[in-house]
């Protein structure tokens, strides 16, 4: 039975003992899952962070 990828539309078979289907491969499942995390979260690339911590106090010696 041929499926196709749903990331890049290659059809592979459908294997079982394959990890990664319906996706041809890792790279696919990947692309795929940061695709929905994209529209529920950020841009992807962009560090996900709660609160930047502040810079700490007292660290500026460019005084002169
Ligand atoms: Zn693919």
């Amino acid at each position: 039975m041929l499926v196709n990828c749903p990331t890049c539309g290659k059809s592979l078979e459908w294997d079982p003992a394959n990890r990664w289907r319906p996706f041809c491969c890792e790279r696919c499942k990947l692309i795929d899952l940061g695709e929905w995390v994209a529209e529920r979260h950020a841009i992807p690339g962009e560090p996900v962070v709660d609160g930047l911590p502040e810079p700490a106090p007292g660290h500026d010696d460019r005084s002169h």
